[in-house]
């Protein structure tokens, strides 16, 4: 039972499902009853690839953005390899590269778009960095090309975090349709959702074998098997695997998340976006990030709460129901990754001062004006004392 107190509540991000998918699942359960992976799983595979409009490139779906990343950074390292990744991002960059035996070097940000800062990673590099992950932090994929050229005059793989940045272009071409390998996440509060879920997608067909293969047990080719309705019986494996594959039920969920992305989830998320730009732009106090809306579509958004007054803003915030969040606590801070060993000045200041505010596509222009009304509030008041 929903109360009126809990109705009043404004959240962070929320996963907007219906009917439709319910449908989608019960079609799975009641009429095809294969739960495992299957041929809705191949579907949703062809429909992300239709989705980017590049035959050339292999979509691989895992059960989580994390398992994506994984695989992929086990495909393309050996264990020992140095990865440069920004120490601002979701804990699970930093897990899946120490899953897969690598080193992940933590690396400042550029603030205005918080985007791996390439000179800083420049000066990290050892003869065993092997690899960088740039984080499309808040669906901004910040100075891709830089990163190309970085990895590139270095020998470098690219495992892009694009968990945040699926639907979004670079320079007018679609995240994931160019670049080396690319790890989407469908968890329940990304810009489409299967439930739980993630892809790699990559142009490279040796790694995109071993990351198939890798996400059933390392048994070779069972995905094809799988898709033609057969099981492996007798199979051989070269290569570590993981139980990562997606469901069919799963797989079900995406297929209309997808179908629904285009015309209902993105617009909603940039219109969103859009009016939070508008209406917090010039408040004092307050920073927005560097978004271009005719490319991206928001996952989250953050904005900088300068003067010290982010822990206050957020807990004013929180006693009118208003739900914020901080993306995210700098994986360098935290023990399994050196327990501030390295200093970083820039990710330092910038953890104290973010703060995101709600959005997800079931928010409404009338809850994003409140919001902001209250915020502006909030920091003019502190401006005139
Ligand atoms: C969500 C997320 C992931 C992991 O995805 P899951 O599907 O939740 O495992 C990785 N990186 C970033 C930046 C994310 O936001």
């Amino acid at each position: 039972m929903i109360s009126k107190e809990q109705n009043r509540i404004t959240r962070l991000s929320r996963s907007v499902v219906g009917r439709t998918e319910a449908e989608a699942v019960s079609r799975v359960l009641l009429e095809d009853g294969y739960l495992g992976m299957g041929r809705e799983v191949e579907a949703f595979e062809n429909e992300l690839q239709a989705f980017l409009g590049c035959p050339g490139r292999q979509v691989i779906c895992v059960n989580s953005g994390t398992a994506a990343l994984h695989l992929a950074v086990q495909a393309v390292t050996a264990p020992g390899d140095e990865v440069l990744v920004q120490s601002l991002t979701f804990l699970a960059s930093f897990q899946a590269i120490t899953a897969a035996g690598c080193v992940p070097v933590a690396c400042e940000v550029v603030p205005g778009t918080i985007t791996l800062d390439l000179e800083d990673a420049q000066k990290r590099l050892t003869p065993r960095t092997k690899a960088v992950m740039p984080v499309h932090y808040a669906s901004n994929p910040g100075d891709l090309d830089g990163v190309y050229d970085f990895a590139h005059r270095h020998g470098l793989r690219v495992i892009e975090d694009a968990a945040h940045a699926f639907g979004c272009t670079y320079r007018g071409r679609k995240i994931g349709t160019f670049g080396d390998l690319v790890c989407f996440s469908f968890d329940g509060i990304k810009n489409i959702t299967s439930g739980e879920g993630g892809a790699v997608v990559t142009g490279d067909g040796e790694a995109a074998q071993i990351i198939r293969d890798a996400r059933l047990l390392g048994v070779q080719k069972d995905t094809e098997k799988r898709y033609a309705g057969q099981r492996s019986w007798e199979f051989e494996v070269n290569h570590q695997g993981y139980r990562y594959h997606l469901s069919n039920v799963l797989a079900a969920i995406g297929r209309v998340q997808l179908q629904r992305f285009p015309q209902e989830f993105a617009p909603r998320r940039v219109a969103l976006a859009g009016l939070y730009r508008r209406l917090l732009s010039g408040v004092a106090g307050l920073q927005l990030l560097e978004a271009d809306l005719d490319e991206i579509v928001p996952h989250i958004q953050p904005v900088l709460v300068l003067g010290g007054r982010r822990d206050e803003l957020r807990t004013f915030l929180g006693g009118l129901g208003i739900e914020t969040g901080i993306h995210y606590r700098p994986n360098h801070l935290l023990g399994l990754f050196g327990g501030g060993r390295v200093s970083l000045p820039v990710t330092e200041r910038l953890y104290g001062e973010l703060l995101s505010l709600p959005l997800h596509p079931a928010l409404t222009e009338a809850e994003v004006s409140r919001i902001c009304g209250q915020v502006s509030g909030f920091l003019g008041e502190g401006c005139k004392a």
